[in-house]
């Protein structure tokens, strides 16, 4: 404060109408939030894509010259190539900036998938609706909450670990054009009861004894 100026008058009315403001907006958040089902997962899934972006787009690019360098090979004609190179180009500018994001969708059904949103650049984990309404109204809860956890866990698990087959599958299908007995839907059934077994150890680690081996 500059020599001399004297402090401002504390307005309480000002004060009274900011924390009402403030404790709102945080009232708001935590009832937002509540619609996002294993929210740290899906930020740790996106520390994980970020690190996992490079040796990515690495791969995309050594597959993409392979494919010119056989074009090239079988005297091809060229005009092969300069489409080969946009490809590779768009998908690696795809990848520079994938984030994961977990949205809900009106639908009938009460299944989940994950699909490449290419324009915003996002692998889009799409939830039921309908599931997280059941979720917050009547006496099913408990039930409803553990199959919206369950399906958040499977697509986080198809996110992260079959990001690059996710950004190469044509048209709207998404991780459901994995099939049922795929090593796809194996690895992310395996993913998703290991990360729920590993949650909720860690709850009930924090509910007996307050604490937990790390911080948070
Ligand atoms: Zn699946």
């Amino acid at each position: 404060m500059p020599k001399g100026a004297t402090p401002l008058p504390v307005c309480v009315a000002l004060s009274n109408q900011s924390t009402r403001k403030a404790k709102e907006k945080a009232y708001e958040v935590n009832e937002l939030s509540l619609d996002y089902h294993l929210s740290h997962a899906a930020f740790a899934c996106n520390i994980l894509l970020e690190d996992a972006r490079a040796t990515l787009c690495q791969e995309i690019t050594k597959e993409i010259d392979a494919e010119i360098k056989k074009v090239r090979s079988k005297g091809d004609p060229e005009k092969k190539i300069p489409e080969l190179f946009r490809r590779k180009s768009e998908k690696c500018e795809t990848i520079s900036k994938l984030r994961i994001y977990v949205s809900y969708l009106d639908t009938p059904e009460l299944t989940a998938y994950t699909l490449l949103d290419k324009q915003a650049k996002q692998l889009v984990i799409w939830l039921p609706r309908k599931l997280l309404q059941k979720c917050r109204v009547g006496d099913s809860y408990k039930e409803e909450v553990v199959e919206l956890r369950k399906l958040t866990a499977h697509e986080l698990g198809h996110a992260i670990l079959h990001t690059e087959k996710l950004i190469n599958i044509e048209g709207l299908s998404g991780s459901r054009a994995f099939n049922k007995g795929s090593l796809e839907e194996h690895e992310a059934k395996v993913f998703a009861k290991n990360l729920l077994e590993l949650r909720h150890k860690r709850n009930i680690k924090i509910r007996d004894e307050g604490t937990i081996d790390r911080y948070f």
